[in-house]
Parts: structure tokens; C-alpha cells; sequence
């Protein structure tokens, strides 16, 4: 069957379509039925239907590969590696379940994973898969104030977490921002289990903290079964920001999830079991939830965990990798190529890759000259993927399981089996029939499988802001430009809203501006995202001092910067801090007071500002032009 064939019974017999899917994961009780929209927009999935995911990433494989590897994990950071067969992994995952079950833990609480890329973040997941509960994982590069708020929001019974990380070489301690959090929440964690790596020294809260080693050692022979949960039941949530402050509980499914990973794993990326994924995301970010976790897993494959950095002892350490463990299939994103690319390519002939057959990559846009020198470099297809935290998998790509297609250098793809992609005109609301128009990339229910249900505990906002934001359409918006050329490839142009992206990073700027506005010397600012070579975008904040004197003189101007950045690093983590703080006297506002962002942003990149006909003061403008060249 051909692609479009393919695509054009996924959208128009939906229920024929994904019960085929759906017989790629293991189900205790059948589905009876398949796509429930009765209730738009939150489609359901496979009702009826029980099954689990840990049941179909880890134990569904014990029969016929249960002493293959499962799970690799390896660190330059601690120079150590360790491989887990499928037996070994459901044994330890048996052993954290019923860690956590001992600490109160049952189907439906929440567990907050802030754990950096070690083995035992993967086995409280699937741990909490396992048992029903609801994992969190917030990403460890997060630091206390934005900790504490997804604490608060996802109200966990329990926390894991560990002493520390470790980045280039540097240990990051974890307990103390995590203690910070909980100070700061409102909502306390009855319980926080600790994996301790030896890595730096942490205090206890008697009452509260407890050491995994001993427990695990308690349960070394506990079995705990899989509960068996309703397809529509909860198996995560995953924070991701938007254009509040206040960032967004995505709410994922268990059974659609499964199904929509399997279908992925045969039709997109060609993952076979016996076969090696080393997909370099982590596990703090959907991609790694999707593609470092469940998706290898469920497809019976042995599954890389990375802790480390891509060009750390030097630039060939994913190859030797790759050599090492006879990786297939790898994912990660074009900044981390970007990266690589500032290297010798020597290092891409050190190491003997043949055994790859795909490189994909995603989060963020692919810029030509990248996907060609990595396509020259590796001599295997290169294959840009687009998604969202929101999707869980991907939305356009080419599904080379289907039918071989070309890719074009800039293109994702086209839409992915079960998305409905439209183009609409962002105020008019009309849909943009011919090639090349730009307008906002939507999807029309019912969302496919693994699609996100709602916002966690928030329906209400799950509606307002996806699904009511272009007049006149009940649409989900991606809050992402695109355009579509004649052969129905798309091309993604950028965010419409205030998210940006670092290094393949999802950050809200109002988050950023709230945290540089806690600052006792600031009086406004605005944060705009900066194109920039290697991580795609930077964050730039322009911020309006309460005393002018302050940032007279040039010492003065970089202290405060300084202390600014020291803010952002302690309240949201080091990955949102801004690349520079630039002083102004006055932001590009509206006369009605609305921030010129897109004029901002303009200015920044050398580029025309536009209609500036409601600005208030056009000086603002002029300022930041001479704070650049200054
Ligand atoms: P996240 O939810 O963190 O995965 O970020 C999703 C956003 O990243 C999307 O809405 C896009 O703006 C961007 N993005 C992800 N993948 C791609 C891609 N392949 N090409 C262009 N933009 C992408």
C-alpha cells in the first residue's frame, strides 16, 4: 500500500484503521471501541480496552528476548556504562514499584521525577507504569521556582530525585534545589526517595527522605504485576511552557500512547527488535519520554540512556557509541549536529557506523546546510521530524515504513497517518488551499492515538488555548507558521506566540520575564528569542532599571547583568538564562501599552521592524538598535 492510500484510510476509516494499529500492543481486555469523539475535543481512545505500558515495554519481551539488552546506559560524566537485559530491567522496575507502593504509592497519584540520565530514572517510570501511578518528570536542568510550580500543580505523593548530575565534567547538585522547591511549594511531597550517586554530599529531611539502595535492597525478590488500566487512563503528565507563566500540564493517555509509540516505532522510524535506538534527548523532555523510554521498548529494541555531552572527551563519542553497541537508529537534534559540526570531521571517520540506517532529528527547525553536512558525514538518510510535547509523536515526517519517500532539505514532510494538518490565516480564520501561503499549521479532530487529552486538572484551559485561539474554527492550533508547497511537504516557520526555542528547548519568555522581574532593580522588561547559528534561538532580555544610575557606567551595566543571569540560573536553571541583558530606558510599547515584541525581535536579527504606526515612542526602538551596537 502506498502512503496516500495509507494516510487516506487513517483519516477516513479511522476505527478500521487504528484496530490494525492496535494489534501491535498487548491489550488484557481488547478495545470494543475504537475513536470516541463523542465529547470534542477530548477524543478518546481504544475504550473498553486494558493493557499497560510497562506490560508492553518490558514484560511482553521476557519470552523471546529476555536476556537481550534493553536498556544501556552509559556516562562520560562517571565513566561508567552497564548494560540491563529485558530480565534484568523488569527486575529492577519490579523492585521500584514496590519501593514506591511501600511509600503509599497506588494508581493514580502522582510520582515527580527530577532525576538526571541515570538508570534509575527509567525504572521509576516505568515503575510508575506499572502500578498505575502518574509520573512527572520534570527535566533536571530546571532549577527551584520552576520545580516548585510543577510540584504544585501535579501535587505528588512522592518525589524521585538523586544527590546530583553532572555536566562537562562539573557536578550539579540536585537536593538542594529540590529542597528549595519544597520550601517554596505549597503542596509537600509525603515522601522524596533518593538514588545516591556518591556524587555530592546531601542532607536528609528526617521523615521525608529516604535512600533508594536500602529499599531496593528490601524488595530485591518482590514481584509486583502489572495493573491493568483502562486505554484512556492517565500515564503521564509533562510540563511544557506556553505563553503564560504558568506552564502546562500535558496529559497523555495510556492506551493511545501505547499504540500511537508501536505504530511509530514500524511506520516512521523502522525500529527493530534485537536492534539498538540511541536517541540523545533526555528524559525531561517528550522526545525522551517518546524515544528513549516507551517507543524503543515497546518495539522489543535495546535502548541508549546518555548522560553526557556530544563533544565530550571529544566529538566522536556518540560515533565510538555507535560502533560500540551496533546502534541502527538514531535521534537527536540539529543543534547538538550544529555543535558537532564546529569540530574536525575527522572524528565522524574514527568510528566504523555502518550498522545506521537513519538519523533523525527534531525539535526544533533544520537548517539545509546542517542536514547536508551530517547526511554527507554519516551517508544514511537524514529524516527532520516535527512535533510537540502537546503530539507525543510526530505530526510530519516521512513514513519510510510505508512507502520510501524523498525527503527535501528544510521539509519535515507531509502529515503524519491520523493528523488532519490544515493551513489557516491566523485572523481570518479561512483555510489556505494553494502552495506555498503561509498560515497556521492546525490540526482538525479527533486528535490520533497518543495525542495529548488535556491539560492536567484543567480542561477549561486545554479548550481556551488550543482550541479556541483562530476565530471562528474549533481547531488545535500548533502556534506554529507553516507553509505547503505543491507536492503537500510541509515547511515550519517559526512559533506565533512568545515560545521560543534554545537549542531544541521549549521556553515561554513570560516565564523568563517574571524571573528577571523578581529582580529588586528592575523596573520592566520584555525577553524575545534571537536567531542564532548554533542554538537557533538565544534568549535577549532588555530590561528598564528602577535607577538609571545603576547601569551609568559600564562596570555597573555588567554587574547587573550578572546578577540578573544569577537569577534566572537559581530560580528556572541555567537553560533559560539569557544570552545578554541589555539596559534601556523605555520598552516598544503600543499606545495601548502592548509590548512590540515582533519589533523587538526584528531589530535583534537586523531585519525591518515593520507597521510601527501604533507605537508610542519610536525611540525605544532606536535605543535597543544602539544597545546592540554598543
Ligand atoms: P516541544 O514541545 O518542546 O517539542 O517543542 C515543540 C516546538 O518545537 C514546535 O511547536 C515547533 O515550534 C518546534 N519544532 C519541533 N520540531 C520541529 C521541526 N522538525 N522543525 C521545525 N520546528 C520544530
Amino acid at each position: 500500500m502506498g502512503y496516500a492510500e495509507f494516510y487516506r484510510r487513517s483519516v477516513e476509516e479511522p476505527d478500521a484503521f487504528w484496530a490494525e494499529q492496535a494489534r501491535l500492543v498487548d491489550w488484557k481486555q481488547p478495545p470494543q471501541r475504537i475513536c470516541d469523539d463523542s465529547r470534542p475535543p477530548f477524543t478518546r481512545w481504544f475504550g473498553g480496552g486494558t493493557t499497560n505500558l510497562c506490560h508492553n515495554a518490558v514484560d511482553r519481551h521476557l519470552q523471546a528476548r529476555g536476556d537481550q539488552p534493553a536498556l544501556i546506559t552509559i556516562s562520560t560524566e562517571t565513566d561508567t556504562e552497564r548494560t540491563y537485559t529485558y530480565r534484568e530491567l523488569h527486575a529492577e522496575v519490579q523492585r521500584t514499584a514496590a519501593v514506591l507502593r511501600e511509600l503509599g504509592v497506588g494508581r493514580g497519584d502522582r510520582v515527580l521525577v527530577y532525576m538526571p540520565m541515570v538508570a534509575d530514572a527509567v525504572f521509576a517510570m516505568l515503575a510508575c507504569a506499572r502500578i498505575g501511578a502518574i509520573h512527572s518528570v520534570v527535566f533536571g536542568g530546571f532549577a527551584s521556582v520552576s520545580l516548585a510550580s510543577r510540584i504544585d500543580d501535579a501535587r505528588p505523593k512522592v518525589i524521585v530525585s538523586a544527590d546530583a548530575g553532572s555536566r562537562g565534567g562539573r557536578v550539579v547538585p540536585y537536593k538542594p534545589l529540590l529542597d528549595e522547591a519544597i520550601r517554596l511549594a505549597s503542596h509537600k511531597p509525603s515522601a522524596v526517595l533518593l538514588a545516591d550517586r556518591g556524587l555530592a554530599p546531601m542532607e536528609r529531611v528526617p521523615g521525608r527522605d529516604l535512600d533508594w539502595a536500602p529499599l531496593r535492597e528490601k524488595h530485591l525478590h518482590t514481584e509486583v504485576p502489572c495493573e491493568w488500566l483502562d486505554a484512556s487512563e492517565v500515564s503521564y503528565t509533562l510540563y511544557t511552557s506556553g505563553t503564560t507563566g504558568q506552564p502546562k500540564g500535558v496529559q497523555r493517555d495510556v492506551g493511545g500512547y501505547a499504540v500511537a509509540l508501536a505504530a511509530s516505532m514500524k511506520h516512521i522510524f523502522q525500529g527493530e527488535a534485537g536492534q539498538t535506538f540511541f536517541c540523545a534527548s533526555d528524559i525531561g523532555w517528550v522526545v525522551g519520554h517518546s524515544y528513549i523510554v516507551y517507543g524503543p521498548l515497546i518495539a522489543g529494541m535495546a535502548t541508549v540512556l546518555y548522560e553526557g555531552l556530544p563533544i565530550r572527551p571529544d566529538a566522536a563519542i556518540w560515533w565510538s557509541i555507535v560502533e560500540k553497541h551496533r546502534v541502527s537508529l538514531m535521534f537527536t537534534s540539529p543543534t547538538a549536529v550544529r555543535v558537532l559540526k564546529k569540530h574536525d570531521p575527522s572524528h565522524l571517520k574514527k568510528h566504523d557506523v555502518s550498522t545506521l540506517r537513519g538519523l533523525f532529528l527534531a525539535g526544533e527547525p533544520l537548517d539545509e546546510p546542517t542536514a547536508r553536512w551530517i547526511s554527507d558525514a554519516l551517508g544514511v538518510p537524514i529524516i527532520d521530524n516535527y512535533w510537540q510535547t502537546e503530539s507525543g509523536w510526530p505530526i510530519l515526517t516521512i513514513a519510510n515504513g510505508v512507502e520510501k519517500k524523498p525527503s527535501k532539505f528544510g521539509s519535515p514532510g507531509v502529515p503524519m497517518y491520523g493528523y488532519r494538518i490544515k493551513l489557516l490565516h491566523e485572523s481570518t480564520g479561512q483555510e489556505l488551499t494553494g502552495a506555498d501561503e503561509k498560515g497556521v499549521v492546525v490540526i482538525e479532530g479527533p486528535t490520533p492515538p497518543g495525542f495529548m487529552q488535556t491539560v492536567w486538572g484543567d480542561d477549561e484551559r486545554y479548550v481556551r488555548t488550543y482550541w479556541e485561539s483562530i476565530p471562528g474554527q474549533h481547531v488545535y492550533s500548533t502556534f506554529d507558521w507553516g507553509i505547503r508547497d505543491q507536492d503537500g511537504y510541509y515547511y515550519i516557520l517559526g512559533r506565533t506566540d512568545d515560545v521560543i526555542n534554545v537549542a531544541g528547548h521549549r521556553l515561554g519568555t513570560r516565564e523568563i520575564e517574571e524571573s528577571i522581574s523578581s529582580h529588586p532593580a528592575v523596573a520592566e522588561v520584555a525577553v524575545v528569542g534571537v536567531a542564532d547559528q548554533v542554538k537557533g534561538q538565544v534568549a535577549m532580555a532588555f530590561v528598564v532599571p528602577r535607577d538609571q544610575g545603576a547601569v551609568a557606567d559600564p562596570q555597573g551595566a555588567l554587574k547587573l547583568e550578572g546578577d540578573i543571569m544569577k537569577v534566572v540560573d537559581q530560580q528556572l536553571g541555567a537553560v533559560a538564562r539569557p544570552s545578554r541583558v541589555r539596559f534601556v530606558s523605555l520598552l516598544p510599547k503600543t499606545r495601548s501599552g502592548k509590548l512590540l515584541r515582533r519589533a523587538i525581535q526584528a531589530v535583534c536579527e537586523g531585519r525591518d521592524p515593520g507597521d510601527l504606526t501604533t507605537i508610542e515612542d519610536p525611540t525605544a526602538l532606536q535605543q535597543i538598535k544602539d544597545q546592540l551596537n554598543a
